[in-house]
C-alpha cells in the first residue's frame, strides 16, 4: 500500500514527489511511462525558468530533477498507468500489464500531448515527414525546406529552432496575427529564412512513397491555393490533456472536469474526489509553464501530506 501515488513524471509530478518525500511521506511512488522530465524535454530553448540565466534546452533544464527527488526517497516505477479508481477510501492504480497497486491518495500529473490538426494527409504521413517535435526530427531536414503549421508559442519557437538547421522555414498560420507572445514574434521577425504565410489555412499535406513533398495552402483573403514544396511539415496546433486514466467504463470521469476534459481543482490542487489531486497542464486554467506546473506539484505534495494526517 502506497501513501501517495504520483502519475506522471513531468515538472508537476517530480516536484510533488520532492515535497511529499521531503515533507515526511515514506512510501511515495511516481509512475512515469517514459523518462522523467515531461514534455519540456522536447523544447530546444527555455529562457523563462526563474534563476536560469543561460538559455538551456528542455533536457538540460530537467536533467537533475529526478536525482534531487530520489535523494529524499521518491521511488520511480517506469510503467504506464491505464486506470485510477477508488473503493472504500483506497485508490486502485492499474498498470499497463494489468497489475494493480493500492494507494491512500493519488496525484494525476499526466500533462498533455500534441493536438491533431485534422489536416488531410496528416495521419498518412505521420513519421514520414509530418512531425510534432522539432528537437527530435529537425536534423533530418538539414539544409532542406520545411513548413511549420500553427501560430502559438510552440509553433513560433520551433520555427526559430528549425531556421538554424533548415534552408527555408515557412510558418503557416490561419489568422493574420500570431497567438505567440510578442517577444517570440519579434525574434521570429529577425530570421530571414523564415517566410510567414499568414491568413492561410493548410488544406492538405501531400507526398509519395518517399514521404512528404509539399503542403497546399489557401489564402483566406482570395481563396487562391498554392503548393509549398517542403519535405517536412511540423504541426504545432495546441495540446490535449491526458485524462484517460480518470475515465469510467461509461466515459464519465471519476472527478469533475470542464468541457475540454481539464481536471477541476481548488487552490490546494484538490479535485472533487477526496484524496485525488491534479497538478500541471492537466488542470483547469493551467498557464502551461514549467514554473507553474512545478508550483502546482509543490502544492499537491503539501496537500497530500495534510490529507493523510
Ligand atoms: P508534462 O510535462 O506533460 O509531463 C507529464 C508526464 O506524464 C510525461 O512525462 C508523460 O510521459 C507522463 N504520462 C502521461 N500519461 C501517463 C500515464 N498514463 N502513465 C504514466 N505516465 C504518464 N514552458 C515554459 O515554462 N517555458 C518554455 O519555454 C516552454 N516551452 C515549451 C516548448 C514545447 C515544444 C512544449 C511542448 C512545451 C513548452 N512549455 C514551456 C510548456 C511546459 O513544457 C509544460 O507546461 C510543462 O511541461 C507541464 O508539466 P506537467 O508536469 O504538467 O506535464
Ligand atoms: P496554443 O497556444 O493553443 O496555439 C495553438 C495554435 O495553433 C494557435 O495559433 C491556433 O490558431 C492554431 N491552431 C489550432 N488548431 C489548428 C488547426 N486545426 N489548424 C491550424 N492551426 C490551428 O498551443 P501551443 O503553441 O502548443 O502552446 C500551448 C501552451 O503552452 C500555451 O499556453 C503556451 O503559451 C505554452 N507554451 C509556452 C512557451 C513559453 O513559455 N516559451 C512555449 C511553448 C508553449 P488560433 O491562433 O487561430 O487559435
Amino acid at each position: 500500500m502506497l501513501d501517495f501515488a504520483i502519475i506522471g513524471g513531468g515538472p508537476a509530478g517530480l516536484t510533488a514527489g520532492l515535497y511529499a518525500t521531503r515533507g515526511g511521506l515514506a512510501n511515495v511512488t511516481m509512475f512515469e511511462k517514459g523518462l522523467p522530465g515531461g514534455q519540456i524535454t522536447q523544447s530546444s530553448e527555455i529562457e523563462n525558468y526563474p534563476g536560469q540565466l543561460e538559455v538551456v534546452t528542455g533536457l538540460d533544464l530537467m536533467e537533475k530533477w529526478p536525482e534531487q527527488c530520489q535523494r529524499f526517497g521518491l521511488k520511480h516505477n517506469m510503467n504506464e498507468i491505464t486506470k485510477i479508481s477508488k473503493n472504500n477510501d483506497i485508490f486502485n492504480i492499474t498498470l499497463v500489464n494489468g497489475e494493480t497497486v493500492e494507494s491512500k491518495c493519488v496525484l494525476i500529473a499526466t500533462g498533455s500531448v500534441p493536438k491533431s490538426s485534422n489536416i488531410k494527409g496528416e495521419s498518412d504521413f505521420f513519421g514520414r515527414g509530418v512531425s510534432t517535435c522539432a528537437t527530435c526530427d529537425g536534423f533530418f531536414y538539414k539544409g532542406k525546406d520545411v513548413a511549420v503549421i500553427g501560430g502559438g508559442d510552440t509553433a513560433v519557437e520551433e520555427a526559430i529552432f528549425l531556421a538554424n538547421i533548415c534552408k527555408t522555414v515557412y510558418i503557416v498560420h490561419r489568422r493574420d496575427k500570431f497567438r505567440a507572445s510578442p517577444h517570440e514574434v519579434e525574434k521570429l521577425n529577425k530570421h530571414k529564412n523564415i517566410i510567414q504565410i499568414l491568413n492561410h489555412t493548410t488544406e492538405e499535406i501531400i507526398g509519395d512513397a518517399s514521404g512528404v513533398t509539399g503542403i497546399i495552402v489557401k489564402s483566406k483573403d482570395t481563396n487562391e491555393t498554392k503548393t509549398l514544396d517542403v519535405l517536412g511539415a511540423f504541426i504545432f496546433v495546441g495540446r490535449d490533456v491526458l485524462n484517460q486514466t480518470l475515465q469510467n467504463e461509461d466515459g464519465s470521469f471519476i472527478c469533475d472536469t470542464n468541457e475540454s476534459g481539464e481536471v477541476i481543482v481548488d487552490l490546494k490542487m484538490r479535485t472533487s474526489l477526496s484524496g485525488l489531486f491534479a497538478a500541471g497542464d492537466i488542470r483547469i486554467d493551467a498557464p502551461k509553464q514549467v514554473v507553474c506546473a512545478a508550483g502546482d506539484g509543490a502544492m499537491a505534495g503539501i496537500s497530500a501530506i495534510a490529507y493523510l494526517q
